[in-house]
């Protein structure tokens, strides 16, 4: 099995749209489809023809591009059966019991909801990728629309037990504000200080920060580190469960 060749495409003002194509068989993938002309013009740049859409959840700035891809290849639309009906072009709802895969690599469905109930990320052991959507973004998390933050929490504790290298692709290039709010509640962390370097170098070069690995995440992204004594010390909130933690994490940065 050869590996997957992977084009990160910028989308609208600061989404993603991910390409995957597999050279043995042709197929492509598309996690998230924003915005058709620009997926269509990375298409063509590379010679693909896109074959699949993995639709996170059910906004327009990750769906807007579906019906009209779809329309043009004849692509299939996999999409979280919970939003069934307000993912556009939808052909297969998929859950955690899914048995998927593009050219022979597992693709597994984990259900994240918080963002929106039905949102799902994709998880490819083989290939140790990530796609997270709007519900893990570098050095932050998405806004919590439809769930609660026990709900969020879950679901971002669920993602935390991926392996340490796993690169995570996210909905949203997010990195930078994020990390001001990360820096604001652990000025002391090494590898914060070390990431947001990174991350402003890369953004001065107008480059994405985008895939990060979810080790880097668990050193830096404060809401992963929900039992960090330092994040904990700083809230006043030693003794308190990780979710409530999280949801003042959330409640804080929503203010910021
Ligand atoms: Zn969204
Ligand atoms: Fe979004």
């Amino acid at each position: 099995m050869q590996a997957l060749q992977r084009l990160q495409i910028p989308c609208l003002t600061d989404n993603y749209c991910v390409l995957l194509h597999a050279p043995e068989t042709g197929e492509t993938v598309a996690i998230d489809a924003p915005d058709a002309a620009v997926v269509k013009s990375a298409l063509a740049s590379r010679g693909w023809r896109l074959t699949h859409i993995l639709t996170t959840h059910h906004h327009n700035d990750h769906t807007a591009g579906n019906l009209e891809l779809k329309g043009f290849f004849g692509c299939q639309i996999w999409g979280p059966s919970a939003e069934a009906d307000r993912i556009p072009g939808l052909d297969i709802g998929v859950d955690e019991s899914s048995q998927l895969n593009i050219a022979g690599h597992a693709v597994r469905v984990i259900e994240t909801p918080g963002h929106t109930l039905g949102h799902i990320s994709y998880w490819l052991p083989d290939d140790q990728i990530a796609f997270t959507g709007d519900t893990l973004f570098s050095l932050g998390c998405g806004r919590m629309f439809e769930g609660d933050a026990k709900t969020m929490w879950a679901s971002l504790s669920k993602l935390s037990f991926l392996p340490d290298a796993t690169a995570i692709y996210c909905g949203h290039e997010y990195t930078l504000a994020n990390g001001r709010f990360a820096l604001s509640i652990e000025p002391e962390n090494a590898a914060l200080a070390k990431r947001m370097d990174e991350v402003a170098t890369l953004r001065a070069a107008g480059q994405p920060t985008l895939p990060t690995t979810l080790g880097v995440e668990k050193a830096t992204n404060p809401f992963l580190r929900t039992g960090s004594t330092a994040v904990r010390a700083r809230l006043g909130l030693e003794g308190a469960s990780d979710w409530q933690v999280f949801a003042r994490l959330r409640e804080l940065k929503n203010k910021g």
